[in-house]
């Protein structure tokens, strides 16, 4: 495609999941919309959703409930005043991404609604079985194809351009013919996504890379929750087979986890049993993992008689036939996975980060709704309720930033870059994984420092592994200064919860 004037336009969103195309679709009507995706733009943690998205909409279930759950989910760090917009605001969420096309499972004429862990009711809306993620994505794709919204696919958006303390533009490189451009917009919003590949287990696609994180850090945006990263306790782990995620749902359905002796162990570790946290779930995993040095745990579905596994969860079941697994008869192996980051970029409950003319909506973003640890399925309801939010506040045309925190920890970011990816990952996975403590995360930071400085050249890998090294450098030391255990964040040396010291935020921003 030609490339499009680089001033045409109201708004430029970076990121094509669920975020950058509902905030699109919701602006199009602002001006024309530039929406800037690295890979295709399906290529994203969005696709890959499977157990749903969270909504009180039966009628045993009430927004109050969900937002009950939600706080007590995020272990004392929740902000309830978003967590409240999220929940309230649901509903009529659902709605608006039904009209953009989404069809959602339905059961005897109702639509039909899943449990996953610590929700108190069955408020899961999912469409496809467990294709969720997918169906949005192509839904929204499609809707995207509006003449007011122009599409540039594999082009990467390599850093904020500030004016006068203010946003105004991206700069950014086309990656097939390697040329850079400069565009510009009053408003932009980051909707980049997360960052499950700074760990050799992740869940996570090749595009999330943490980008919008850094990009905005470097910009001098301030960054909140960043220690906090959630690890799904059940993912495919066979030799040889990309990790795939095991849904909840699955557990929902009411599928047990075994260790190595054949034992239901959850029912030791919470009350909650297969369906307690998933930090919990991780951790009790890992624990039982380790006497007998097992690389997985068991996921058993074979008691699930009455539940069609292949009709419900079509993708988990077609992936694990793959893998020479039938989930009918035969125990799935699974272990935890890098999957969700909490923190990011902190903002209010409009989007606005604390650099006027930038906002930042789904998981790039920290809009606190999620504290320490996030319930299942409050991700995609988070891109959605926020991003609307993010289009009525561009529209009421009001300016300025969400309020810079006085306490914002100055920190610079790393001198080198990884001098490879896998490298990256093994030290975080090692450092700060799901169990940390001083000694790992301080051996981390030392082999990070000790990196060369980074490749200059503007390719897709080199710019990801230097925005990846921001990043872990700064969750690593977000999680040295929390000399605390809470929700996702586990030490091995600190395994109390100090409220005392620790019932708050911490949020960094670059130093000057
Ligand atoms: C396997 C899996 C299962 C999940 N299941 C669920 C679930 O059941 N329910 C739920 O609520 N949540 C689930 N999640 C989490 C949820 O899918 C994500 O949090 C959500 O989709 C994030 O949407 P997003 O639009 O913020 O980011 P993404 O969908 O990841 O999109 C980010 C976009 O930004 C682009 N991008 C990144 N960096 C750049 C750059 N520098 N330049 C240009 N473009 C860039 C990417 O290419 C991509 O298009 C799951 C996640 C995974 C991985």
């Amino acid at each position: 495609m030609a490339s499009p004037h680089r001033r045409d336009f109201a708004l430029i969103v970076i990121g094509s999941g669920i975020s950058g195309l509902f905030v699109a679709l919701e602006a199009r009507h602002l001006g024309p919309v530039l929406v800037l995706t690295k890979g295709s733009i399906d290529d994203c943690n969005t696709r890959w959703a499977q157990g749903g998205i969270a909504a009180a909409v039966g009628p045993l279930d009430s927004p109050g409930q969900h937002l009950a759950d939600t706080i007590s989910a995020g272990a004392g760090l929740v902000n309830e005043h978003a967590a409240r917009v999220l929940c309230y605001e649901a509903p009529a969420r659902i709605h608006d991404l039904v009209t953009y096309g989404v069809a959602f499972d339905s059961l005897d004429g109702e639509v039909a609604l899943g449990r996953e862990a610590a929700h108190s009711r069955s408020r899961v809306l999912h469409a496809g079985g467990d294709r969720t993620g997918a169906e949005i994505e192509t839904a929204l794709s499609a809707a995207a194809m509006d003449p007011s919204i122009t599409i540039l696919d594999y082009t990467l958006a390599t850093r904020l351009v500030v004016t006068n303390g203010r946003v105004t533009g991206v700069e950014a490189v086309a990656l097939e013919s390697g040329a850079t451009e400069t565009y510009e917009a009053p408003t932009v919003v980051l909707a980049t996504g997360g960052a499950g590949q700074l760990y050799s287990h992740t869940t996570n696609p090749d595009v999330a890379t943490g980008d919008g994180i850094a990009l905005a850090f470097d910009a001098g945006a301030e960054i909140a929750d960043i220690e906090f990263y959630q690890f799904h306790p059940t993912a495919l782990r066979v030799p040889g087979v990309p990790t795939f995620l095991i849904s909840e749902a699955v557990r929902g359905e009411g599928a047990t986890l075994r260790n190595a002796r054949g034992e239901a162990f959850m029912a030791r570790y919470h009350p909650l049993g297969d369906l307690a946290p998933r930090d919990i779930v991780a951790r009790a995993i890992v624990a039982e993992m380790r006497p007998a040095e097992a690389e997985s745990v068991a996921l058993d579905c074979t008691g699930l008689k009455s539940v069609d596994l292949a009709a419900r969860f079509p993708a988990i079941f077609a992936y694990c036939s793959s893998a020479g697994i039938d989930m009918r008869t035969d125990p799935i192996p699974v272990s935890p996975a890098a999957h969700y980051l909490m923190g990011g970029v902190r903002t209010d409950i409009h989007g606005r980060t604390t650099l006027p003319g930038l906002y930042a909506c789904g998981e790039v973003a920290c809009t606190g709704v999620h504290g320490a640890n996030r319930l299942a399925s409050n991700s995609l309801m988070e891109t959605v309720v926020f991003g609307k939010r993010v289009v009525e506040h561009i529209e009421s045309g009001e300016r300025g930033s969400a309020a810079a925190r006085p306490d914002a920890t100055p920190a610079t970011g790393p001198a080198g870059a990884a001098p490879t990816h896998h490298e990256l990952q093994r030290v975080m996975w090692d450092g700060a994984g799901i169990e940390r403590n001083a000694e790992g995360m301080e051996r981390a930071l030392a082999t990070i420092a000790s990196w060369p400085a980074p490749d200059a050249a503007p390719t897709r890998p080199a710019f990801e592994r230097r925005q990846m090294t921001v990043m872990a450098s700064l969750m690593l030391r977000a999680a040295m200064a929390r000399t605390e255990s809470r929700g996702a964040h586990y030490r091995s040396d600190y395994p109390a919860t100090d409220d005392a010291h620790w019932k708050k935020q911490q949020v960094f921003v670059r130093a000057e």
